[in-house]
C-alpha cells in the first residue's frame, strides 16, 4: 500500500511526487518516458533554466525527487485504474498491481503530426506546434505554417510576432478559413498554398526548404503546426473523471478531480501547457495530495503524517 500513486513522471508528475516526499508520504512514480518535449533541443523560458536540454533538466528533476527516501521511481506503464469500495485505488502496470489511497495523474498529452518526410529530422530543432514556446527563434525568419482549419489564420498571424514572413501550407486540404480570415492573412502578405508539404529538406538544426506535391519548393527555416493534441485521459475516465469538452481532466483550484482522492496536474489539465506551468500545477496537487492524508494511517513504510490540524481545531 502507497499513500500516493503518481502516474506520469514529466514535470508536473515529478514536480508533485517531490513535494509529496518533502511530507513524507510514500509515493510511487510510475513513468513511460514519453515525456511530451523529449523531441526538442532546447525547453526554453523555466526560470533560471531558460534553453536547457529538457533531457538534463527531467534527469536533475528525476534526481532531486529520488533522493528523497519515501519517493520511489518505476519505468513502466499503468493500463488500468480502478477505485475499491474501501475508497483505496488500484493500478494495473505491466508489471503488476499498485495500491493507493491516493491517485495523481499527471499523464499530459499526445501530439498529432504532419506526415512528411523528413519531419522527425526537424522536429524539436526547426519545426515547432507551440509559437509561445518557439516564436522567439522565428526571430526574422521565413516560417512555413502547416493547418488548414480556420484556427490556422490566428496561428499564422500570431507567427508574425516574430517572423519575416509566414506561409501557410494546408496539406492539401481546402482551407476551411472564412473570407474574413481570408482578408486578414491577405492584409498581412500570408500567403494559403492548398498543397501538400512531402518532404523538409536540409539537416538538424538547419532546415532548408519545404517541397510540395505539386513541385513547388518553399525556403525557410522554421516550421510550426497546428494540428491537435489528444489529452492522455484513459486512467481518468476509468476512474470516472469528469472531463472538458476537450477532453483534459476537469480540476478546482487546488487539483483535485471530479472524483475524491483523485488529483490531477500539467498539460492533461486545462490551461497553458508550458514547463513551469505544469510544474507549478504539480506543487499545488501535491501539496494539497498530501495535506488530505493529514490524520490517515500512513502507507508501510513511511513515518506518521502530522496532525490533521483541521480536524483539530473544527
Ligand atoms: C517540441 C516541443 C517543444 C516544447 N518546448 C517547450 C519550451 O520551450 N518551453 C516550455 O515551457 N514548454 C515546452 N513544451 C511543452 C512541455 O513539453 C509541456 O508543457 C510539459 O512537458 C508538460 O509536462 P507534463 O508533466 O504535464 O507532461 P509530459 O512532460 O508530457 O509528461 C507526461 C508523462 O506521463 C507519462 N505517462 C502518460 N500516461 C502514462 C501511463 N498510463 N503510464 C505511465 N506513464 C504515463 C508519459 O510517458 C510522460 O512521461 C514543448 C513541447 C513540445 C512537444
Amino acid at each position: 500500500m502507497y499513500d500516493v500513486v503518481v502516474v506520469g513522471g514529466g514535470p508536473a508528475g515529478l514536480s508533485a511526487a517531490g513535494w509529496l516526499g518533502r511530507y513524507r508520504r510514500r509515493v510511487v512514480v510510475v513513468d513511460g518516458g514519453e515525456q511530451r518535449n523529449r523531441w526538442a533541443d532546447k525547453s526554453h523560458g523555466y526560470l533560471t533554466h531558460d534553453d536547457a536540454d529538457p533531457k538534463e533538466l527531467l534527469g536533475a528533476a528525476q534526481g532531486q525527487v529520488d533522493a528523497y527516501r519515501t519517493v520511489e521511481f518505476r519505468k513502466d506503464s499503468a493500463t488500468t485504474a480502478r477505485r475499491e469500495d474501501d475508497g483505496t485505488f488500484v493500478i494495473e502496470t505491466n508489471s503488476g498491481s499498485l495500491r493507493a489511497k491516493r491517485v495523481l495523474l499527471a499523464t499530459g498529452v499526445v501530439d498529432e503530426f504532419p506526415e512528411v518526410e523528413g519531419f522527425f529530422e526537424h522536429y524539436g530543432a526547426s519545426v515547432f506546434h507551440c509559437p509561445t514556446c518557439d516564436g522567439y527563434e522565428a526571430e526574422g525568419c521565413e516560417v512555413v505554417a502547416f493547418g488548414w482549419s480556420s484556427e490556422v489564420t490566428g496561428f499564422a498571424l500570431g507567427l508574425l510576432e516574430w517572423a519575416a514572413r509566414v506561409t501557410v501550407v494546408t496539406d492539401g486540404s481546402r482551407f476551411e478559413g472564412d473570407q474574413v480570415c481570408r482578408d486578414a492573412l491577405d492584409r498581412h502578405c500570408v500567403e494559403v498554398l492548398e498543397d501538400e508539404a512531402v518532404a523538409l529538406t536540409g539537416t538538424r538544426g538547419n532546415l532548408r526548404e519545404v517541397r510540395l506535391r505539386g513541385g513547388g519548393v518553399l525556403a525557410c527555416q522554421l516550421v510550426f503546426f497546428s494540428i491537435a493534441h489528444h489529452p492522455r485521459n484513459e486512467l481518468a475516465v476509468q476512474l470516472g473523471c469528469r472531463l472538458t469538452g476537450e477532453g483534459c481532466i476537469e480540476v478546482d483550484h487546488e487539483g483535485l478531480t471530479s472524483v475524491a482522492g483523485v488529483y490531477s496536474a500539467g498539460d492533461v489539465t486545462p490551461g497553458m501547457q508550458l514547463v513551469q506551468v505544469a510544474a507549478a500545477k504539480g506543487t499545488v496537487a501535491g501539496v494539497t495530495c498530501a495535506l488530505s492524508l493529514r490524520g490517515e494511517r500512513p502507507a508501510p513504510g513511511a513515518p506518521p503524517p502530522g496532525v490533521d490540524v483541521e480536524a483539530e481545531l473544527s
